[in-house]
């Protein structure tokens, strides 16, 4: 018989004998004992009167603890996170999914909520806690938690604010995973993957932020909606840095190995009658377009960083525009982080891929490291 089996067999037998129970200088009943015993991260495993028809079901084979072979962490159970939880359990991506966020109530409405789902799709075990705890030994942690702009807050005062949440979220991960691959989603993504990758001390390759994974995807349907074909068969790069002052590499733009440039030079420019730069602006707006209609963004994000965990943790070796450390490359000389094509496996980031940009956008790369520096170098760890 397992050992919590046996502590609850003599706790019903203390029922049925009318007995009462002290837990932490508490006189307790029975059933609040069993309560108290099971409750640390929410498993939801019906164990009451279960357990002696479990007993009666089941010979219990061996007491090894349980493997994980792929633990996920996400930090911050917001629309963000769990539009990526959702994600990333459809996918059957994870054989644990660990969820931390600072309201125990609502962590623990979604949790319960996501479970009850668990006919329809293959869900491994799912804890959730206001404590890091539950994340221990995680591959993969996902951060989408953090201070929001407070209405004429400067950008500057937002990182600072955030460096404060991340010192105690980051330290506790690290504590907890310490071979973990970080992946960083919270805004601005760029800085507070550098914030993630100094107070985390870990090597470079195993801090990723999303950067323009999403500009990029976005990017690649809306000239997917242009021609009539789908965003796979649409290939094309969002570069630099997340959001307003990303890049778009319209020489690399092709479909079928068909560079677009070379059925129209001026694409992309102020120049091209066909206006295809507002594919770009497009991509810039329409976040602000989505938080305008329906208060935040969720779905794309969501399954973007979805797509990321499938290559890190299958080990694909696929290429993806993360946020990685750029020092060394397009003449950048500051600790700054901004996405370029990245391999991802098992090992986080392995290999930059150094795309050939022209004048203008290796200049527009330079400007964004610039001003991410600015900011950068006035934080305080
Ligand atoms: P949200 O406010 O809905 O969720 C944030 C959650 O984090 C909340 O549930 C909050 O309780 C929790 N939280 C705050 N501080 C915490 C802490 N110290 N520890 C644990 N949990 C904490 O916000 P959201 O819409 O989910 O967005 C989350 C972040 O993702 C934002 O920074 C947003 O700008 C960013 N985002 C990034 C991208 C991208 O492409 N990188 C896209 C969309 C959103």
């Amino acid at each position: 018989m397992s050992c919590a089996a046996a502590v609850l067999r003599a706790i019903q037998r203390a029922s049925t004998a009318g007995m009462s129970f002290w837990i932490s200088g508490k006189a307790l009943r029975p059933r609040q004992a069993v309560h108290v015993l099971f409750s640390g991260p929410w498993t939801f495993t019906p164990v009451s009167k279960m357990a002696t028809v479990k007993c009666e079901l089941m010979k219990n084979f061996t007491s090894e603890k349980p493997v994980c072979h792929s633990k996920v962490s996400i930090i911050g159970a917001g629309s963000v996170g769990m539009a990526c939880a959702i994600s990333i359990l459809l996918k059957g991506l994870t054989d644990e999914l660990a969820l931390v966020d600072l309201s125990e109530d609502k962590l623990k409405g979604e949790v319960m909520d996501l479970q009850h789902g668990s006919l329809f799709v293959k869900m491994p075990n799912i804890i959730c806690s206001k404590d890091y705890h539950v994340t221990a030994n995680s591959n993969l942690v996902i951060i989408t938690a953090g201070a929001r702009q407070e209405k004429g807050e400067t950008r500057l005062n937002l990182v600072q604010r955030n460096v404060a949440i991340f010192k105690l979220m980051i330290t506790t991960i690290v504590q907890y995973s310490p071979h973990c691959k970080l992946i960083v989603v919270s805004n601005p993504v760029d800085i507070l993957t550098y914030v993630s990758w100094k107070l985390s001390a870990f090597p470079k390759n195993r801090v990723i932020g999303s950067g323009c994974n999403l500009d990029t995807a976005r990017f690649r349907f809306l000239i997917g909606q242009k021609l009539g074909i789908h965003s796979e068969s649409c290939h094309g790069w969002v570069l630099g840095e997340h959001g307003d002052s990303s890049v778009p590499v319209w020489s690399g733009v092709n479909i079928a190995g068909v560079p677009l440039k070379d059925l129209n030079s001026a694409i992309g420019t102020g120049k091209d009658p066909e206006q295809w730069e507002n594919v770009h602006k497009e991509v810039i707006t329409s976040a602000y377009e989505i938080i305008k209609r329906k208060g935040y963004t969720s779905w794309a994000i969501g399954l973007s960083v979805a797509d990321l965990t499938e290559s890190i943790l299958k080990n694909l070796r696929r290429t993806h525009p993360v946020s990685t450390i750029i020092k060394g490359l397009y003449g950048i000389e500051k600790e700054v982080f901004l996405s370029v094509p990245c391999v991802l496996g098992e090992n986080g980031i392995t290999d930059l891929i150094k795309i050939k940009l022209t004048p203008e956008e290796e200049a527009h790369l330079k400007k964004s490291a610039e001003t991410l520096w600015e900011i950068q170098k006035e934080l305080k760890f």
